[in-house]
C-alpha cells in the first residue's frame, strides 16, 4: 500500500428504535502505509465501529474514508467483498476459527474463497502455520487447540492471503498475558518484515506499548494520538510487501459442493431425517408411479398379443322388412371371396383373414381308428385371434392351423380321451381323422381330415377346424355349395399397416358397408383411466414432498441461525453475498439429492415387495402370466432425484436469501 489511509470527518450513526446512537462522530486521521496503530478508548466508544469500516464491513453515515485511492466510504457491496478479501485480514477477539475445519483448512479459508487451488492453497496454509509455530497442529480442529494456538492459527489465516491491512479487534482480550505477549510480538514482527499496516484494538497498556501511535477514543472522538515509534526505534514507511499482489479469484462451485458436503456431515442426525421426509416423499411417488406404469405396460402387453392394428369386421345386416321370423337374416353386402380381394387392395391394408361359424345345431363327431367320440367346434379355424385366461392358448404337441389351411387342433382333454396308455400327443398328430356331420333330420356327411396339433385345454370335446373343412361342413348343411358366393364369410379381420392407420382403414371399410369394430377405442379408454390413476398416486407422494420441503425450509432455516457468526466471519474474509447464497442453496440441493437417492431405491424396492404379493395373490386366485406391475423406467429414477434436488434448492432458497443478506457486522455480534 503505497498511499495513506485518510479518515475524514468520518461519521457512523446507529439507529436504536427512534434514537440515532452516534457510534463515531467527525473522525479526522491519516495512518501511514506499515504503520502500527494501537487503538485504544473505554468500551463503547467507537473502536470496533471503526475497524468494521476499515474493513469495508460496514459504511460510514457521514465523511469519507480513503484507502489506497479508494473511496471505501462509497463503494458498493461488491467492492468491499474484494477488498476484504484482497487487502484486509481480520483477527477478532474470539478467534472466530470455523469449527469443523481444522487448523490446516482454517487458515486456507481465505484462498479457498479466493478460488486458489486445494493442493496450493494447503501448501500455503502448512507453511503459515510452520511459521507461528503450529506445524505440530495441522489436522487438529478448533476445540482441540489452546486459545493461543487457536488466535495464532487465526494471525495464519489473516496473514495467508497477503493483506495490505491487518484489523485486530481485541486479539489478547481473551488470552492469558503470556499468549497474549506472544502474539503481539508476532503481530510486531510481521509488521516490521512484511510492511503490513496493522490497527489493533485493546484494553491493556502492555499491548498498545508495540504500537508505533496509539490513538485514543472517546464516545466516538479522538481524544488523543501518542507517537511512539520513537520509543520503539523505527521509522515509517517502511519495506514494501514481498509478493506483488495478485487480483483474486472466485469461490469454485467444488469447493461450494465440498463445504456444503461438510456442514451436511457436522448434524448428521437431523439432516438425516430432514432428508427422511424427502426421502418418504420420493418413496411414495417412485412406488406409485412405477405401478401406474407396470399396470399400463401390463394392459397395452395384453391388448397387443391381441394386435391392435386388427380391425373386426362383419357385413351390415338390413332391417327385415316384413314379418318373416324363420327368414335368416340377409347380408347387406356379403363379405365374398371377391370383395376380400378388394379389401385386401385397400391402402394400408397387410391381410385380411376370414372366418366362417359352423350352423347353430350342428352335431359333430371325430373318429380315429374306428373310435368315434361327439365334438364341438371351438375357436376361430385358422385366425390367430383366440380369447381367454393367459396359458389356455399354448399348443402342446404340433402346430395351430395355419391361416386359411385345413386341419384339426384338438383340445387336450379331448386328446386324453382319444389316447391309450402310454401314448403321448405327438402320436396324434398326422393321424386321419374322420369328422361326421349329422343333421337333425338324420342325414349325415363324412369329411376327411388331419390332425395337426393339440392345444391346452380342460375341454373333452372341443377342437378346432380349418377354413376349407368349415366351408365344406356349411355348404353340405345350407345344400348350396357356393353360399360363399352369395351369403359370404361371417366376419373377417383387417389387420392395417400400423395402429396410425387403424382410423383410415375404419373409414374404407365403413364406406364398404361393413360393420367395424376396433381394440383401440378401449385401449384409449384404459389409458385414461390409468393415466387418472397414475395422477392421483402420484400426487400423494407430491404431498409428501410438500411437507419434506418445509421440513428442508425449516433445517435450513435452523442452520442460518446457528451459523450466524459463521456467516459473519466468512463475509470478513472476503465471502460475496452470491456466494454465501450458493453455499446455502447447494446444501438444501443436496438434502434433496440425498433423500431423492435413497428414496428411489427404497421406492423401488417396495415396488418390488408389493409387485411380489401382488403376484402371489393373483397366482392364488389362478392367475397366471402377469408381467410385472412395479416398472420403474429411467425417465422415472432420473425424474425422481431431479425433483427431489429440486424441492430441495426451492425450500433453500429463501433461507439462502436470509443467510445472504445477513449484515456482517451484526453476524459477527451474535452469540
Ligand atoms: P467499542 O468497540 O469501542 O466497545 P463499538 O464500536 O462496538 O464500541 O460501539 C460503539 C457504540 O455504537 C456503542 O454505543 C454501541 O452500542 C453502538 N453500536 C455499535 N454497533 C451497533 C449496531 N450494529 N447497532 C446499534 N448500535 C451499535
Ligand atoms: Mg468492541
Amino acid at each position: 500500500m503505497s498511499e495513506p489511509i485518510r479518515l475524514s470527518a468520518l461519521g457512523r450513526e446507529f439507529q436504536r428504535g427512534e434514537t440515532a446512537v452516534a457510534a463515531l462522530r467527525g473522525l479526522d486521521l491519516t495512518i501511514e502505509p506499515g504503520e502500527f496503530i494501537a487503538l485504544v478508548g473505554p468500551s463503547g466508544s467507537g473502536k470496533s465501529t471503526l475497524l468494521n469500516l476499515l474493513g469495508g464491513l460496514d459504511r460510514p453515515s457521514a465523511g469519507e474514508l480513503w484507502l489506497n485511492g479508494l473511496a471505501l466510504h462509497d463503494a458498493d457491496a461488491a467492492v468491499r467483498t474484494r477488498h476484504r478479501k484482497e487487502r484486509v485480514g481480520f483477527i477478532f477477539q474470539s478467534f472466530n476459527l470455523l469449527p469443523r475445519l481444522t487448523a490446516l483448512e482454517n487458515v486456507a479459508v481465505p484462498l479457498t474463497l479466493a478460488g486458489v487451488p486445494k493442493a496450493e492453497r494447503e501448501a500455503r496454509a502448512r507453511a503459515m502455520l510452520e511459521r507461528v509455530g503450529l506445524g505440530h497442529r495441522l489436522d487438529h480442529y478448533p476445540a482441540e487447540l489452546s486459545g493461543g494456538e487457536q488466535q495464532r492459527a487465526a494471525v495464519s489465516r489473516a496473514l495467508i492471503h497477503h493483506p495490505h491491512l491487518i484489523l485486530a479487534d481485541e486479539p489478547t482480550g481473551n488470552l492469558d498475558s503470556v499468549t497474549g505477549e506472544a502474539i503481539m510480538r508476532l503481530l510486531r514482527d510481521l509488521n516490521r518484515e512484511q510492511g503490513i499496516t496493522l490497527i489493533v484494538v485493546t484494553h491493556d497498556p502492555d499491548v498498545a506499548a508495540y504500537a508505533d501511535r496509539v490513538v485514543r477514543l472517546r464516545d466516538g472522538q479522538i481524544a488523543g494520538i501518542e507517537t511512539q515509534s520513537a520509543k520503539n526505534g523505527r521509522s515509517y514507511p517502511v519495506a514494501p510487501i514481498n509478493q506483488p499482489h495478485k487480483p483474486a479469484g472466485k469461490l469454485t462451485f467444488a469447493d461450494i459442493v465440498q463445504t456444503a458436503a461438510r456442514n451436511l456431515g457436522r448434524r448428521p442426525v437431523r439432516n438425516v431425517l430432514t432428508a427422511g421426509g424427502v426421502l418418504i416423499g420420493i418413496i411414495t411417488l417412485v412406488a406409485m408411479v412405477s405401478f401406474g406404469v407396470g399396470a399400463q405396460k401390463e394392459v397395452q402387453r395384453n391388448f397387443e398379443t391381441i394386435g391392435l392394428e386388427n380391425l373386426f369386421v362383419s357385413p351390415a345386416f338390413a332391417e327385415t322388412d316384413g314379418f318373416d321370423p324363420f327368414a335368416p337374416p340377409k347380408p347387406e353386402t356379403p363379405i365374398t371371396p371377391a370383395l376380400i380381394a378388394q379389401i385386401e387392395q385397400l391402402d394400408d391394408v397387410v391381410d385380411v383373414t376370414p372366418t366362417i361359424n359352423m350352423p347353430f345345431g350342428l352335431d359333430l363327431s371325430l373318429t380315429l381308428a374306428g373310435e368315434s367320440v361327439p365334438v364341438r367346434i371351438k375357436g376361430g379355424g385358422g385366425t390367430p385371434f383366440r380369447f381367454g385366461p393367459p396359458g389356455t392358448q399354448d399348443m402342446l404337441a404340433g402346430q395351430d392351423i395355419s391361416p386359411g389351411g385345413s386341419g384339426v387342433i384338438l383340445s387336450a382333454g379331448l386328446s386324453d380321451r382319444m389316447l391309450t396308455d402310454g401314448q403321448s400327443y405327438d402320436y396324434l398328430v398326422g393321424q386321419e381323422v374322420i369328422l361326421t356331420a349329422l343333421l337333425p333330420r338324420g342325414e349325415s356327411a363324412d369329411f376327411l381330415t388331419t390332425i395337426v396339433g393339440v392345444q391346452n385345454g380342460f375341454s373333452s370335446r372341443a377342437l378346432d377346424v380349418g377354413l376349407p373343412e368349415r366351408a365344406a361342413i356349411k355348404g353340405w348343411w345350407f345344400n348350396d355349395a357356393n353360399f360363399l358366393e352369395t351369403e359370404g364369410y361371417d366376419s373377417i379381420v383387417v389387420r392395417a399397416a400400423d395402429l396410425s392407420a387403424v382410423t383410415a382403414v375404419t373409414a374404407e371399410l365403413e364406406d364398404l358397408n361393413l360393420e367395424v369394430q376396433s381394440l383401440e377405442a378401449i385401449l384409449d379408454v384404459a389409458n385414461q383411466v390409468l393415466a387418472l390413476l397414475q395422477a392421483l398416486l402420484g400426487s400423494v407422494g407430491g404431498l409428501a414432498l410438500l411437507v419434506a420441503a418445509l421440513g428442508v425450509a425449516n433445517t435450513m432455516m435452523m442452520a442460518i441461525y446457528e451459523r450466524t457468526r459463521e456467516i459473519g466471519v466468512l463475509k470478513a474474509l472476503g465471502a460475496s453475498a452470491r456466494e454465501i447464497r450458493w453455499l446455502f442453496t447447494v446444501e438444501a440441493g443436496m438434502i434433496g439429492v440425498v433423500g431423492g437417492v435413497f428414496g428411489l431405491v427404497l421406492g423401488t424396492l417396495l415396488g418390488k415387495l408389493m409387485d411380489w404379493i401382488g403376484h402371489r395373490y393373483l397366482i392364488n386366485q389362478g392367475v397366471t402370466g402377469v408381467g410385472p406391475l412395479s416398472v420403474v423406467p429411467w425417465w422415472l429414477a432420473l425424474g425422481a432425484v431431479l425433483f427431489a434436488a429440486f424441492i430441495g434448492i426451492l425450500a433453500g432458497l429463501y433461507p439462502a436469501a436470509r443467510a445472504a443478506k445477513l449484515d456482517p457486522v451484526t453476524a459477527l455480534r451474535h452469540e
